[in-house]
């Protein structure tokens, strides 16, 4: 199998994480996007000399465009980028806290952009592969989500949109997951709600789950594409 130059953002945790660990075993060169340096440069030492650290906020498209010059140039060329870093709040409209419905925008959609902005030059010379890790709110709206609903539509509709335009010239999947047992529920501060969203998580997925996922995408022949993967718990109608 070829080795394959990739990038993972949101590879500090929970299923970007899992990814590069996947990913890495494949011996594949990884660079790893994340604002916790300490967290990345930990994951890096135990993965060697396969994986290259970038401690960088997804929405500095500035500071995300000198990470690639540093690390992305000097490879040459770019064979998957796989744009994984999302947060996510899960509060009533009525408490809603404005800034967590622009983080959430800044990072799921803008921060995605970015990403696919700065990989795109090289995708197009490799051919290369976008996995852009949707949701199962990528297709369904819930109550108390209605932003993150909002900002997984618009991966959807983003993935799919580069799909039709570079269709033949660059792939693209989407990965929607229902719910992943990660450290990304944590983000919620209404404890009530926590709790009641705590209680749906104990059933979910291990983040390795959606990690082989990706890697199912990465392995696909060049000639095709899996265009989306919607993985969900067993018990998990919605
Ligand atoms: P985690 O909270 O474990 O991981 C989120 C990752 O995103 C972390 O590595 C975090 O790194 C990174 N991140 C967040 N903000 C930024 C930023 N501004 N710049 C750079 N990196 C950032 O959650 P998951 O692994 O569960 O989430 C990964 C993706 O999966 C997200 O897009 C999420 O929406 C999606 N998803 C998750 C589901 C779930 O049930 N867990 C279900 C469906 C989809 P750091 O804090 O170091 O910056």
């Amino acid at each position: 199998m070829k080795t394959k130059n990739i990038i993972i953002t949101g590879a500090s945790s929970g299923i970007g994480e899992a990814s590069a660990r996947l990913l890495a075993a494949q011996g594949h060169r990884l660079l790893l996007i994340a604002r916790r340096a300490g967290k990345l440069h930990q994951l890096a030492n135990e993965l060697g000399d396969v994986a290259s650290v970038c401690p960088v906020d997804v929405t500095n498209y500035v500071e995300l465009q000198r990470a690639f010059a540093e690390v992305v140039l000097p490879w040459g060329e770019v064979d998957v980028l796989i744009n994984n870093a999302g947060v996510g709040y899960f509060e009533k409209i009525e408490n809603g806290n404005v800034n967590h419905w622009h983080q959430m925008i800044d990072v799921n959609v803008k921060g995605l952009l970015h990403c696919i902005h700065l990989s795109m030059p090289h995708l197009l010379k490799s051919n290369g592969l976008i996995v852009n890790v949707g949701s199962v709110a990528s297709h369904q709206v819930f109550a108390n989500t209605g932003v993150y609903c909002a900002t997984k539509h618009a991966v959807w509709a983003i993935s799919e949109s580069i799909r039709l335009e570079l269709a033949g010239r660059v792939r693209v999947t989407t990965i929607s997951p229902g719910s992943v047992n990660t450290p990304f529920i944590d983000n919620t501060t209404d404890t009530q709600m926590l709790n009641q969203y705590k209680d749906y998580f104990a059933n979910a997925m291990p983040a390795k789950v959606v990690a082989e996922q990706i890697m199912h995408a990465v392995d696909c022949s060049p000639e095709s594409v899996i265009t989306e993967i919607i993985v969900r718990p067993n018990r998990q109608v919605k």
